[in-house]
């Protein structure tokens, strides 16, 4: 067989099954994947390795859509997170309210007040959308938001201590995932590190000793995302506050999550709350928008009026700050914590963080039969308890008691780990890839979040084809 055999790019352009492809992807792009498709297929074509069907215009026209098809859709895809982890960091932390996402689109659709005070005709703040409430809800005198709680630590820093001392605890110099690290990001801040007490304890005479006329600020920093147990000793917020305040020095407490509102309400651990580091005497407090929070990313940096002044005349402000759909889904959620009643039932990710073990172990008794009989005879499902994590880093050592889909291979034992591993990419290849865990030989499916029942039910039939890959 020759490559006369491949008919030509126009030729094939003129197919009539190139017309629909034409019609929805244009015609440039048509063109170049005909092109891209046609070059590939040369070599072998000359060879006489190409059957005459794979050579066919028809062929060739369905193969071009499928790759427009591919190259069409969003890197951008929603998954299934039956992973356990609520606040997964890779899978987009919290999933918005109704009231956020409402908000976003008519802040993408149509002019608004972004930086224009409607009251006076004036040049606006941004920030000014969202102090009221930030006042309301926290005690805090003033609000600047930002990119992320990474971004708030840089520039509250670079705003309080730059080119002096921040004293700190040895215990607090942590790393926070994606090589977030209290020294780096205080030497990029332009603070000196001082370092003091020790790894497992810190005292008020520690950083008492410390206080030196170089001394720029005392930091403090949540241990969010580990546990240290045992001989441990730390200073509580308000003693620090009072030792920073002797010396006319600011206290910065970094608490990460940042709760509004204390969470064992609704069964979860309590985390220090922005009340709380506020009334204790901190006087900058920063804390992320989309952990605990549950709203959009963002880091807010709260506190005195003085120093807030202070903090957004940093020229890094500007590079740091947040954009309109951003303060938008914001003020949206943050609207929702002055009604903490019904909290629970709109805020999505505090609903499904407190969704309780109960209602979730019915939903794996609901959907298990279909699982069973899509895997077939190699494959046992069971309805098992199963303990999630909140993610984030918030409250590492905090089990959420869950329920999942247990999948287990009937396969010998050393055939396992191979067949697991398909199932779990044939899960990830599927239109909506669904994500779980690996462990104890066996794929969990947790479901406290699958909100989307039906939709994942409805696709389990592509699972059959995933497998038979
Ligand atoms: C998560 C966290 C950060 C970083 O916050 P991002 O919003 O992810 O940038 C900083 N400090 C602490 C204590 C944290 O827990």
């Amino acid at each position: 067989m020759s490559s006369t055999h491949l008919p030509s790019v126009d030729k094939l352009l003129r197919n009539p099954a190139c017309a629909p492809l034409q019609q929805r992807y244009g015609r440039q792009a048509l063109l170049s994947t005909l092109r891209d498709l046609l070059d590939e297929l040369r070599e072998p074509a000359r060879h006489g390795q190409l059957a005459a069907l794979e050579l066919s215009e028809a062929v060739l026209a369905g193969r071009a859509g499928e790759r427009l098809a591919s190259q069409h859709r969003s890197h951008v895809r929603r998954v299934f997170n039956l992973t356990g982890t609520v606040l997964h960091t890779n899978l987009g932390r919290a999933l918005l309210p109704e009231e956020a996402i409402e908000a976003i689109t008519l802040a993408a659709r149509y002019p608004l007040n972004l930086e224009f005070d409607l009251a006076t005709g004036k040049r606006g703040d941004r920030d000014d959308l969202i102090e009221g409430l930030i006042r309301e809800l926290t005690g805090a005198e003033a609000v600047t938001v930002v990119n992320n709680n990474a971004a708030a630590v840089l520039l509250a820093l670079n705003s309080l201590g730059t080119r002096k001392e921040g004293i700190i605890s040895r215990g607090e110099l942590i790393e926070i995932g994606g090589a977030f690290r209290i020294p780096d990001i205080m030497a990029r801040a332009g603070v000196k590190l001082h370092e003091v007490g020790t790894t497992n304890r810190t005292h008020a005479k520690d950083y008492e000793a410390a206080i030196n006329p170089r001394s720029g600020l005392l930091m403090r920093v949540h241990t969010s995302n580990y546990s240290v147990q045992g001989f441990t000793a730390s200073v509580a917020t308000a003693e620090l506050a009072r030792i920073a305040h002797a010396h006319d020095l600011p206290l910065l407490e970094d608490l990460g999550s940042g709760s509004l509102l204390d969470l064992s309400r609704w069964g979860l651990p309590k985390e220090p709350t922005v009340q709380e580091a506020l009334r204790d005497g901190a006087d900058i407090v920063t804390f992320s928008g989309d952990k605990l929070l549950g709203g959009p990313q963002a880091g807010l940096i709260v506190g005195s009026k003085a120093l807030i002044q202070k903090i957004k005349k940093n020229p890094l402000k500007r590079a740091l700050r947040v954009d309109k759909l951003t303060l938008a889904a914001l003020e949206a959620v943050l609207n929702l914590y002055r009604d903490p009643d019904r909290l629970a039932e709109r805020l999505t990710s505090l609903r499904l963080l407190s969704r309780p073990q109960t209602d979730i172990r019915a939903q794996a008794e609901r959907i298990a039969p279909a699982l069973t009989a899509v895997l077939g005879e190699s494959w046992q499902v069971a309805v098992t308890d199963a303990l999630g994590m909140i993610g984030s880093g918030a409250q590492p050592v905090a089990r959420l008691p869950s329920a999942a889909l247990c999948i287990r291979p009937q396969q010998p034992k050393r055939l396992r780990g191979r067949s697991l591993h398909q199932l779990e990419e044939a899960l990830r290849c599927l239109p909506i890839p669904v994500l779980g865990r690996i462990d104890d030989d066996a794929l969990w499916l947790d479901l406290r979040q699958l909100d989307d029942e039906a939709a994942f039910l409805q696709q389990l039939v592509h699972l059959q084809e995933e497998l038979a890959r």
